[in-house]
C-alpha cells in the first residue's frame, strides 16, 4: 500500500549500483529510511529527491527489503542553503539534531518537524545573524521535549534574586549559587541575556536582533552541551563547534 508523507530530506547514503537511500524526516511517520531507484543517473526523474534539505510531498510504497520512494513532489528545495557555507553550516547543525533525536510521541515529532521547517526558512531566506536561528531552533525544541531552559526563577528552590546562575545539565535547569552542585556550569550574565532575548523573539524578528559580540557562540555550546545529556547524543556541528 502505498503512502503519501510530507518529509524533509535528512541524509543520503548509496546503496547498491544506481540505488540510493535516504533518510526522511517526516510529519506523518517521524524518521524513516527509504530507497531512491535508480537516482544517479543526471536525466534520473526523482534526482532532487537525494539531497539534504529538499523537502517535499513524497510517495513511498513497501518493498522487500524497506521502503521505496515511488514518486516525489518539491515543495521547497532550500537550494539557497548549499550556496553559502555559513547558512550551510547552521541549517546542517540541524539536520544533525534531528539525525539524533528519538520522538516520545507523534504530536512531539509534528512540533519539531514544523520547527525545523521553520528553522531552515529563516536560516535559507532571512538575513538573522549567524546561529541565531540554530540557536532559537534549540531553545523552542527544549521547550518541545518539556526541558524548558530559559527561566526568571532558580527551578531548584524559586529564588527570583539571583546573583549568579549556572545549568545543571543533569536535570537540564537553570539554578542559583545556593542550589549548583558539582556538575553545574557557570552562565555568564551576558550569555543568559542572549538566551532570554532569543527565547522571546520569534523566528521572524530574529534578523532585527543584535546580541553582545560572541554571546550567541557561548549560548550554543551551553545548549549543544544541555541537548547532549538530554539526549544522551554527541553532536558536532561541524564548521561552528569543530
Ligand atoms: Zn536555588
Amino acid at each position: 500500500m502505498a503512502e503519501k508523507v510530507k518529509a524533509i530530506v535528512i541524509k543520503s547514503n548509496d546503496r547498491k549500483e544506481k540505488d540510493k537511500n535516504i533518510l526522511l524526516f517526516s510529519l506523518e511517520k517521524g524518521k524513516v529510511w527509504a530507497t531512491l531507484r535508480s537516482v544517479k543517473s543526471p536525466s534520473a526523474k526523482m534526482k532532487t529527491a537525494q539531497n539534504a534539505f529538499a523537502f517535499g510531498e513524497f510517495m513511498l510504497e513497501e518493498g522487500k527489503s524497506g521502503w521505496v520512494v515511488t514518486g516525489f513532489e518539491s515543495i521547497e528545495s532550500f537550494r539557497e542553503i548549499p550556496e553559502n557555507i555559513d547558512k550551510y553550516f547552521e541549517a546542517s547543525a540541524v539536520l544533525e539534531v534531528i539525525n539524533q533525536l528519538e520522538f516520545s510521541s507523534g504530536s512531539e515529532c509534528a512540533k519539531v518537524f514544523v520547527l525545523t521547517l521553520k528553522t531552515l526558512k529563516t536560516i535559507c531566506f532571512g538575513k538573522a545573524k549567524e546561529n541565531y536561528s540554530l540557536c532559537k531552533f534549540f531553545i523552542e525544541l527544549f521547550k518541545i521535549t518539556g526541558s524548558p531552559l530559559f527561566t526568571t526563577k532558580c527551578s531548584c528552590c524559586g529564588n527570583v534574586t539571583f546573583d549568579k546562575l549556572h545549568i545543571n545539565y543533569s536535570i537540564g535547569e537553570l539554578v542559583c549559587s545556593n542550589c549548583k552542585n558539582l556538575g553545574c556550569e557557570e552562565l555568564s550574565k551576558v550569555t543568559f541575556q542572549a538566551l532570554k532575548i532569543l527565547d522571546y523573539t520569534d523566528f521572524d524578528r530574529l534578523e532585527t536582533l543584535k546580541l553582545a559580540e560572541g554571546s550567541q557562540l557561548a549560548l550554543l555550546k551551553i545548549l549543544c552541551k544541555n541537548f547532549d545529556a538530554r539526549f544522551s547524543a554527541k553532536l558536532k556541528l561541524m564548521g561552528i563547534l569543530s
